[in-house]
């Protein structure tokens, strides 16, 4: 559905695409972009002590080297040497355990654990080879060793390719926002607390990425980092989780296609954490991660740059590094979100006739166009008419205009795109100066004065 109706399109498609990596078509740009317009707004807009901010992607190398990325952001790998084929060494161990009775797989995945922790990748070479772990593709037990694999993309800056060029695409928005933090806190004269928030692209070199936009290598993130004064953090986390909640609940999805998923194995940075998962067709799933990251961050930076983050709060009179609660949502996850719960194949047929439409039941504020104007015919001034309600409307929200094929087709076209809105000019507007309006959900339709279509 969504590449017949330019929704996404794999990347590169006419060279038989790039892995992991999707582009937007026309209606998929517009439901995206008003993702993010609606998460910035509420983020922003609807709070006092909250300001955007838009940070580049390339950053100071040591930026990666002080939040941790450049040492642990990688994941443990095994190659298959027949295969070729490479695995996340915790899915292929899980994979296993599923095939084994249940309390042989819980034991070992209790293994698989402990040696994660300790980072043991001898221990974990042992662990597939004495259980016999074969590789899905070739059928074989021939492994290399595990080794670590790094997630950042790196590049180099500027004209000459050595070491001291290197620089990466970002993981993760937040740290243009932890090395800003005091360039906003002072230009903008920022209170404890506030926030900054942005969106941007982030790219990961995931291994196994797969479920189409749930996980791609060049993705998009709205994240907020809250700046709170120590001691407090614990009262902002809960907040925090409450308000995004409620922005979920605000998307019209209901409350049993979601819940909370606390991390029990916390971050060496975090005090708490927890996911926001929705139920996706493939199961619950993290949509939006809300960590308390403490100090982490911030000091981290102080002790790699030599440049003090500290803030001066004038009601306690201390000077302190800021606590952090983060909210971080993935957009491309979010329109993955919206595009599962609005999906709809409806059998309309009768009696008489066979008949079915698919419908996308999105909320009217994210449908890539909220109105469509269909001119019954293509004359006796029916356009005309339709094109003057075009040029009123366009300008305050985005209208599709079509003259082509029967009335009936055109309406489908636009439940399949989610168009709230469909509004028929006919001879009967000439007459009476109404024009009948039909609404997506319900196909119900009525006559309504032309005048009070916007
Ligand atoms: P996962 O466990 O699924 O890999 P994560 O815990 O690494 O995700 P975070 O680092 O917390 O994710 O990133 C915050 C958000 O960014 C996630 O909740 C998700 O919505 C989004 N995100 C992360 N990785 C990807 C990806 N590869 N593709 C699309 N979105 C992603």
């Amino acid at each position: 559905h969504c590449k017949e109706y330019g929704f996404i399109f794999q990347s590169s498609e006419i060279y038989d695409g790039l892995g992991a990596v999707y582009d937007y078509g026309q209606y998929g740009a517009e439901l995206k972009r008003n993702i993010r317009e609606y998460w910035w707004r509420s983020m922003t807009q609807m709070h006092d002590n909250i300001v955007g901010i838009d940070a580049a992607i390339f950053m100071h190398p040591t930026v990666w080297k002080a939040s941790g990325h450049v040492d642990n952001f990688s994941d443990p790998m095994i190659d298959n040497k027949d295969s070729k084929k490479r695995y996340r060494v915790d899915h292929l161990i899980e994979g296993f355990a599923e095939t084994l009775e249940k309390e042989k797989g819980d034991a070992l995945l209790q293994q698989m654990d402990a040696l994660l922790a300790a980072n043991d990748f001898a221990g974990l070479k042992q662990l597939i080879d004495d259980n016999k772990m074969k590789c899905a593709v070739s059928g074989t037990c021939n492994w290399t060793d595990v080794r670590q694999f790094n997630l950042m993309f790196s590049t180099e800056m500027g004209s000459v390719a050595d070491d001291a060029n290197v620089v990466y695409l970002r993981p993760e928005t937040a740290q243009g926002i932890f090395v800003n933090f005091l360039n906003v806190q002072k230009s903008g004269r920022m209170k404890i607390p506030f926030g900054i928030a942005q969106t941007g692209k982030a790219f990961r070199n995931e291994i196994v990425a797969r479920g189409f936009i749930f996980r791609m290598r060049e993705f998009e993130q709205m994240e907020m980092q809250f700046f709170v004064r120590p001691g407090t953090q614990k009262e902002w986390y809960e907040k925090w989780k409450e308000t995004r909640m409620k922005w979920h609940l605000s998307l019209g999805i209901s409350p049993d296609h979601y819940r909370f998923h606390d991390h029990v194995k916390l971050a060496h940075y975090a005090d708490a954490a927890c996911d926001i998962e929705y139920d996706f067709p493939m199961g619950f799933k993290e949509v939006e991660g809300i960590h308390s990251r403490t100090d982490f961050d911030l000091k981290q930076h102080q002790q790699f740059s030599g440049k003090k983050l500290t803030y001066f709060d004038t009601e306690i009179n201390q000077h302190y590094i800021p606590y952090v609660i983060e909210t971080s949502i993935g957009l491309d996850r979010a329109v993955m979100m919206i595009l599962s719960e609005a999906y709809e194949e409806q059998d309309l047929s009768t009696a008489e006739k066979q008949d079915s439409r698919v419908v996308l039941k999105l909320p009217a504020m994210l449908a890539p166009f909220k109105l469509a104007v269909l001119p019954l015919l293509k004359k006796d001034g029916l356009p005309e008419i339709a094109r003057e309600l075009m040029d009123q409307c366009r300008p305050h929200f985005r209208c599709f205009y079509e003259e082509k094929d029967t009335i009936g087709k055109r309406y489908r076209r636009m439940d399949a795109i989610g168009t709230p809105f469909c509004v028929t000019i006919d001879h009967q507007t000439k007459e009476d100066g109404t024009v009948t309006i039909r609404y997506r959900d319900e196909m119900t339709q009525e006559r309504i004065p032309l005048s009070s279509v916007k």
